[in-house]
């Protein structure tokens, strides 16, 4: 998708630095870090957002979060825990459009968000 900067980071036309990839995958470090470890988990197909996911992703949808389990216990997130965030739309927050998983641990994460 021409002028998506994570389809930029997907082709490396865009440096990231990058954690995991695979076929369908790629996880980096977010370039503004919340939290001592913030990757961003991203299908290298580009679906704009939450929004635009059909029964057909759903292999995808699942093997990212089986990419983000290995991540966190990669990361020594397991037993601590960690959250996942998604922003959806202008007023959830979402910037990059997308469809991007944010993997945050490593310090006590306030609930519920601003
Ligand atoms: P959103 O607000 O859409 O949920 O999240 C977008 C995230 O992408 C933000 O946390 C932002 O810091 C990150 N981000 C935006 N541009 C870049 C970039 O060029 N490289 C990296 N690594 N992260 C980016
Ligand atoms: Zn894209």
């Amino acid at each position: 998708m021409a002028d998506c900067i994570f389809c930029g980071i997907v082709e490396g036309t865009i440096p990231s630095e990058k954690l995991y990839e695979d076929e369908h995958v790629v996880a980096f470090q977010d370039i503004h870090a919340q939290a001592p470890v913030h990757i961003l988990v991203i299908p290298k197909k580009h679906i704009p957002s939450v929004q635009d996911v059909g029964e057909e992703d759903g292999f995808l949808i699942a093997h990212i979060f089986s990419v983000i389990n290995r991540l966190a216990k990669e990361h020594g997130l397991s037993e601590k825990g960690f959250r996942i965030v998604n922003n959806c739309g202008d007023e959830g927050g979402q910037t990059v459009y997308h469809i991007h998983f944010h993997l945050l641990g490593g310090r006590t994460l306030t609930w519920p968000p601003g």
